[in-house]
């Protein structure tokens, strides 16, 4: 780790594992050297599910208190979705990535272009794919109760945002999670070895 701090802005379908694959990395680097792993916390208008903490997956606000947010420039970006706001508080993210910690985001698609346009040489957009429509269709319908027209609506969405996969630099598909987040791994590492962010390294030598 060369002190830097590091955005990880991982998007894909609803049903593909973005949540797990992000927990084992966040695992993995725990574990490793680095030693320096940070999780952003969103705000959003959206209610509580199950046994969700204010604080925890989210910080939960009325319309009102996220609007203000917005208007005192608060939030780095944010996103609507499913008719809720979904938003990146600014402070907690710019304390980590000062700390030189690599901070990871579960984010809509506009969301990970927008900390890439924030943050273009600190910031990593990586796309998670499925192994195919069938197995996402499997996930999605093995996860709940959701009705056919729910799932279809998903599966429609998931074909639309897939459609969108080009405009990141990095595609993983969630084989297993232990190969997408051995991948993830693997982009953070090269990602820390490039010039841009080792300017200093030459430094000592010449
Ligand atoms: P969920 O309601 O299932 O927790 O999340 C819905 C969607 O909002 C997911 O696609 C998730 O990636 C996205 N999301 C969560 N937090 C943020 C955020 O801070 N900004 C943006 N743009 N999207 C977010």
């Amino acid at each position: 780790m060369n002190g830097k701090g590091l955005i990880i802005a991982v998007s894909g379908p609803s049903g593909v594992g973005k949540g797990t694959v992000l927990n084992a990395v966040e695992a993995a680097l725990r574990e490793g050297e680095t030693g320096s792993v940070g999780r952003s916390i969103s705000a959003t208008t959206r209610n509580p599910r199950g046994t969700e903490q204010d604080g925890v997956e989210y910080y939960f606000k009325t319309k009102e208190e996220f609007e203000k947010l917005i208007a005192d420039g608060e939030i780095i970006e944010y996103d609507v979705y499913c008719g809720n706001y979904y938003g990146t508080p600014a402070a907690p993210v710019r304390q980590m990535i000062g700390e030189g910690k690599v901070v990871l985001f579960d984010i809509t698609i506009e969301g990970s272009l927008a900390l890439k346009r924030f943050f273009p040489e600190d910031a990593v957009t990586i796309f998670i794919l499925p192994p195919s429509m069938e197995e996402l269709e499997t996930r999605l319908r093995g996860r709940g109760t959701e009705e056919d027209d729910v799932i279809n609506a998903r599966l429609t969405q998931a074909k639309l945002e897939i459609t969108r996969a080009d405009e990141f630099e990095f595609l993983v598909t969630n084989n297993s999670v232990e190969q997408a987040r051995d991948d993830i791994l693997a982009i953070i590492k090269a990602w820390n070895l490039r010039k841009t962010r080792q300017i200093t390294a030459t430094k000592n030598l010449v």
